[in-house]
């Protein structure tokens, strides 16, 4: 059952974005997406029907669900026509002043009963909040990729998150069909937490030439019964996006060496081969 009849805000229509859209779109509610270029709003709405009418095509899902989907979801380039929304969600690239910005800017747009969550991986939910006038309604709302098949959804209580908020993002969560964990405000939650040394050591283990890519993911899968291996699961998260998890984890742990971001993967980046969403990662996706 849907929490509020108002719509939902979420910011930035990259791979987190659409997602959280998506899930919001499926469960009813109106959902305006906010990004900076409507050509970036167009082509996220763009692969969402065609990924829906593939499914419907192969009877995954009810005929007509890709357009009813796709139909609930505002694409919008102004922040100011968030201002009837009962929620934003944002999920804007991981960067501490981009996402303090937004959520003064949106501040000033929304109702002060407008709770404001962050998607951020790694982020304190307690800085974001730190100068709003109203950081009581500030929460996290950790969405896992890709957002309409992983069941999992962190609620973090900042240090100023006050209980009804939380009972509220968490309930919107649960609306989506989601299973909520609520989690301190401490690096990484518990998720990140868990796989920063993941992805780490399998770095770790590549630049030794201890084994290749696919020897590691192999291992992770077939011996460790993950769905995917680290490096499969940092092509899909993007490595980009990931690398900028693993910096701000490590900033945030005040430099614990267990948490040390590895020089391979910002050479990746430099490269601007940044795994499945440019075509080349640790793997190719010519295809
Ligand atoms: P992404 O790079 O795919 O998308 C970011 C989007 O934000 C882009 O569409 C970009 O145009 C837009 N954007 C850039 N600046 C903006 C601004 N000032 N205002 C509004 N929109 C802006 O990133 P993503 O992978 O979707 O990650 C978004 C957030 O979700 C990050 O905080 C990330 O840590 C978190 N997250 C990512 C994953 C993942 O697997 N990719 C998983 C969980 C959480």
């Amino acid at each position: 059952m849907k929490v509020w009849e108002q719509p939902v805000g979420v910011i930035g229509a990259g791979t987190m974005g659409i997602g959280i859209a998506q899930a919001a779109a499926q469960a009813g509610y109106e959902v305006l997406l906010y990004d900076l270029s409507e050509a970036a709003l167009l082509a996220a709405l763009g692969s969402l029907r065609g990924r829906l009418e593939k499914r419907e095509a192969i009877g995954k899902l009810a005929t007509g669900t890709a357009a009813a989907v796709v139909s609930r979801i505002t694409p919008v380039t102004r922040l100011e026509l968030l201002a009837e929304t009962a929620l934003v969600i944002e999920a804007a690239p991981e960067q501490l002043t981009l996402k303090q910005e937004l959520f003064a800017k949106l501040e000033a747009v929304v109702s002060p009963l407008c709770l404001l969550a962050s998607n951020t991986s790694s982020l304190p939910i307690t800085a974001l909040a730190g100068g709003l006038q109203h950081p009581e309604r500030v929460v996290g709302l950790h969405f896992f990729n890709p957002v309409p098949l992983m069941q999992l959804v962190e609620v973090i209580q900042g240090l100023r998150t006050e209980p009804r908020t939380v009972y509220l993002a968490r309930s919107f969560a649960e609306s989506l069909g989601k299973t909520t964990v609520l989690c301190q405000d401490t690096p990484g939650f518990l998720v990140n937490r868990v796989a920063r040394p993941y992805y780490g050591e399998a770095l770790r283990l590549l630049q030794e030439g201890v084994a290749d890519v696919g020897t590691i993911d192999r291992l992770a899968r077939d011996g460790g019964r993950f769905r995917m291996g680290p490096f499969q699961l940092m092509d899909l998260i993007g490595i980009d996006v990931n690398l900028a998890v693993s910096e701000s984890v490590y900033r945030a742990m005040y430099e614990e060496p267990r948490y040390r971001p590895h020089p391979l993967q910002a050479r990746l980046v430099q490269a601007g081969t940044l795994g499945r969403k440019t075509g080349r990662g640790f793997y190719r996706y010519d295809d």
